[in-house]
């Protein structure tokens, strides 16, 4: 199969139209079979949900090219579980985990030639949505729903090599305690669109939101969660009703104790603490980790001692195994790498 034409190294985080995408609707109370279509517009009434009240969610994901030339994905079932809490959680229907794998792994075999080759550094991102699409303008949940799935190639996340993050302490919150932090909706992107703007005109890559009840716990950022290692080489994740459960973050703590051999826990981080960890990163699909090297709290600088230049030497583990695993070089764990 002849792969597009694309400069993989130098590709952005944009979106770049490919051939193929998948499309279910749902009617009457049930799911048709779903097809490929080469439409890429979405057409629907003015009054649409999803347009006036934000009835949509998603997932996103990644297909590459293993080392031995597979195309695969990373532990879609997971995707596939997590969007059906999102849909309970917005009262819309479930599209079936089951269906949900089947459809990203047609998605990505039709766009097979959108796959970068291996050592690119770069992927195609998979992102599955689905939406409330009749007109309502009395406040309910819709009938009739759509779910798609569309792939965009993108580019190596570290272009140009790894740079440590600068992040502050947010004023704004992004999750409320019994809210709806936990599940993957665009409404929990809209409202952290002004806090991340704010973020960057103030010098800042990202916000670390703490939790809105009593603002002393870390929870993440916009889009990652968040792992540190203690001195004594301790891995830690924040833990919380409202945090999104990172696939990225999940699979790295496993990594971390059963094939890195460390401790990781799973606990409340106090904001108080971060001035003893000696090392922080962001996970998420995008990244895998991305190292932080300064969190700004109201003008105090807590400086991890990993540094500036550099990821810290147990982040650096953690990328590189689970990395290795991705990408076929280090044995996965059952049903991590499945191929498209
Ligand atoms: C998607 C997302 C993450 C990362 O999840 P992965 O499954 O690792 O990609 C973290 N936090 C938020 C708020 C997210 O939306």
């Amino acid at each position: 199969m002849e792969k597009k034409n694309i400069d993989w190294a130098n590709l952005g985080f944009c979106y770049v139209q490919t051939d193929y995408r998948f499309v279910s609707n749902y009617k009457n109370g049930a799911w048709d079979e779903g097809v490929l279509t080469e439409d890429a517009n979405v057409v629907m009434n003015e009054c649409a949900c999803v347009l006036q009240y934000a009835q949509t969610i998603f997932e996103g994901m990644k297909a590459y090219t293993t080392a031995d030339g597979r195309i695969v994905t990373f532990r879609p079932d997971l995707n596939g579980e997590r969007m059906e809490q999102s849909a309970k959680r917005l009262e819309m229907p479930v599209f079936p985990k089951d269906k949900f794998v089947e459809a990203v792994l047609k998605t990505i075999r039709a766009n097979e030639a959108y796959v970068p080759p291996y050592g690119s550094g770069a992927t195609l991102y998979v992102r599955p949505y689905m939406f409330g699409i009749n007109s309502v303008i009395g406040v309910k949940p819709a009938d009739e729903y759509q779910f798609r799935v569309f792939t965009t190639p993108v580019g190596p996340y570290f272009k140009g090599g790894v740079k440590p993050l600068t992040i502050r302490i947010s004023d704004f919150d992004r999750a409320a305690p019994n809210g709806t932090g936990h599940i993957k909706a665009g409404l929990n992107y809209a409202m952290s669109l002004h806090a991340i703007m704010d973020a960057h005109k103030q010098g800042y890559d990202e916000n670390m939101y703490l939790d809105a009840a009593t603002r002393t716990k870390v929870e993440e950022t916009g889009g990652a969660n968040f792992l540190f290692v203690t001195k004594d080489g301790k891995v830690v994740t924040p833990k919380s009703e409202s945090i999104l459960p990172s696939i990225t973050r999940r699979s790295l703590m496993q990594v971390a104790k059963e094939y890195l051999g460390l401790e990781a826990e799973e606990r409340e981080v106090y904001v108080d603490e971060l001035k003893d960890f000696a090392e922080c990163g962001l996970c998420g699909t995008a990244a895998v980790i991305s190292p932080v090297g300064k969190v700004v709290d109201h003008g105090k600088e807590i400086c991890f001692p990993s540094g500036m230049d550099q990821m810290g030497p147990v982040t650096r583990k953690l990328y590189e195994t689970l990395t290795g695993i991705q990408m076929g070089t280090i044995k996965a764990p059952l049903g991590w790498v499945v191929e498209a």
